[in-house]
């Protein structure tokens, strides 16, 4: 074995990149990782952080840098090069996107290559071969990317063949299986990852149809309009023009405090109920809609009664009360997004 060199992996919390983690630990290697985050990743740690990933970097000793997928990555969502998978999920170039900010921070920080937990053929979309290599190349990252776990069906990366590291320590996974990786774990374990796949929100069914709504009603948005997109229940009332109304206290409270100056929110008077939050362009004509669905998603006791809503339509108007029907199911399911 040659000098020791530092590799830079990229650790998402999960289980395979939790033991590529600790396969990594176990050659003669100095090891960093880098977790990102994004506005759709829904791992739930605090402070930008995702909370396993920490917990990993924790558990094995390493120093964990995050980088937030930021504005320029809504950019490549909005027009993937390399199309999008069964919902909004543009993963090849979500993966270039990630490789290649992984490459300047590798640069920075003097590792010489990049390690993942990517398993050969575990994910339809990213993760065979042609995508693997696709991936590499327009990332510039060619023969840099070593995958532990199935770098034995893979060809030979650049610190297999120079001895940086010692290839007989690596796996052969491929597919979709996690019992090689589970059992890994196990006799040596490594604990405390969590947040598999599932913790995208581009792949999940509701929210891409809100981001395709939001994609055609604003071609320009940008993270505060995407940040909306997962809070509460959405209408659309007409072009450029939406209602959202919080499900619950914590979403009426983030709900209020999106809300722009130009923005209506409106409660009910008399009964609790949701804060609904009107946006987008000529929205005033919608206003007595928004305060009936309002009024619908409210503890109203009668709805075939009339009830007082409260608007605010912003600092120069300031609010007004409006008595409305709670709006009918039926003729909301044709708005809802
Ligand atoms: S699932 Fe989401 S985070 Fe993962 S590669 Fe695809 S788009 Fe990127």
């Amino acid at each position: 074995m040659s000098e020791k060199k530092k590799a830079l992996l990229l650790l998402s919390g999960g289980l395979d990149s939790a033991v590529a983690l600790h396969m990594m630990k176990e050659q003669n290697l100095e090891v960093e990782a880098v977790h990102f985050t994004s506005l759709f990743c829904t791992c739930g740690g605090k402070g930008g952080g995702c909370g396993p990933a920490a917990k990993v970097a924790e558990s094995e000793g390493i120093k964990l840098h995050i980088v937030n997928k930021g504005e320029d990555y809504i950019e490549i969502i909005k027009k993937p090069k390399h199309g999008r998978g069964s919902n909004m999920n543009a993963c090849i170039d979500c993966r270039i996107y990630s490789f290649r900010k992984a490459k300047e921070l590798m640069t920075k920080i003097g590792a010489s290559f990049i390690v993942t937990g990517e398993v050969l053929n575990q994910r339809p979309m990213s993760q065979h071969r042609k995508a693997l290599l696709i991936i590499e190349k327009e990332a510039e990252l060619e023969g840099l990317v070593l995958r532990p776990l199935s770098a034995l069906v893979l060809d030979e990366t650049l610190p297999e063949k120079e001895g940086w590291v010692d290839r007989k320590k690596f796996k052969n996974i491929s597919g979709r299986g996690r019992k090689e990786q589970l059992s890994f774990a196990q006799e040596k374990g490594v604990k405390d990852f969590s947040c598999p796949a599932g913790g995208c929100l581009l792949t999940d069914p509701q929210f891409s149809r809100r981001l395709k709504d939001l994609m055609e009603d604003k071609p320009e948005f940008g993270s505060k309009d995407v940040a909306l997109l997962k809070y509460g229940r959405h209408f659309r009332l007409g072009e450029k023009a939406k209602l959202v109304v919080g499900r619950n206290q914590s979403e009426n409270d983030i709900l209020e405090k999106i809300k722009e100056p130009k923005d209506y929110t409106f409660v009910l008077v008399d009964y609790n109920g949701p804060l609904a939050l009107l946006t987008g362009e000529n929205i005033k004509k919608y206003k007595e809609f928004a305060a009936s669905i309002t009024a619908r998603y409210g503890d109203v006791p009668d709805r075939g009664v009339k009830v007082k809503v409260e608007i605010a339509e912003g600092p120069e108007a300031g609010k007004k009360v409006i008595e409305v029907l709670p709006a009918k199911d039926a003729e909301l399911l044709v708005f809802l997004i």
